[in-house]
């Protein structure tokens, strides 16, 4: 079930209009469904990569933090000492696959002005970093990934990181 951008309440798959605070439901629904799937992917990951490879992760000042307990699941995102999203999740299994979702807290205004940008590229950070944890990061893809996350900061235009290299 998709949920309201604005107010964060579950709405039908068909609804035009959230029934909970009545904002106009558009392209936006997807939006923030899309984020809510790959900041849980994000929060997954990060619990399994190894402790100083979450810096990288967190050099993009998105904070993520997941936990779960049986099929359970509990999502902060935010500040780095600060969540602007909180949600609890129903799990399927240990995808990201899940049945139920409740968002006990949407700043969006404030998520939207710094952290919605920051989704996709943390997203990418962490899948790299799980491609690769069995055999850790090559020199070449350090640099790489380095020279991505510094072209980010300074322009703000995300050009995604190298595929894998085939050492
Ligand atoms: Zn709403």
């Amino acid at each position: 079930m998709p949920f309201c951008h604005n107010c964060g309440a579950q709405v039908a798959e068909t609804a035009k209009f959230c029934t909970d605070c009545g904002a106009r439901l558009n392209d936006k629904l997807d939006d923030i469904n899309e984020q809510l799937k790959m900041l849980l992917q994000v929060g997954i990951i990060k619990n399994d990569l190894p402790l100083q490879l979450r810096g990288w992760v967190n050099d993009l000042g998105l904070f993520v933090q997941f936990r779960s307990i049986g099929n359970l699941g509990v999502l902060k995102a935010g500040g780095m000492h600060r969540s602007y999203l909180d949600a609890k999740f129903i799990l399927l299994d240990e995808s990201t696959a899940y049945t139920a979702c409740e968002i006990e807290k949407f700043d969006r205004k404030t998520w939207e002005r710094r952290f919605a940008h920051l989704v996709r590229p943390t997203h990418e950070i962490a899948r790299f970093f799980d491609d690769r944890s069995e055999e850790g990061i090559s020199e070449h893809d350090g640099v790489a990934l380095t020279q991505a996350i510094q072209h980010f900061k300074k322009t703000g235009e995300w050009l995604g990181l190298p595929k894998k290299s085939s050492v």
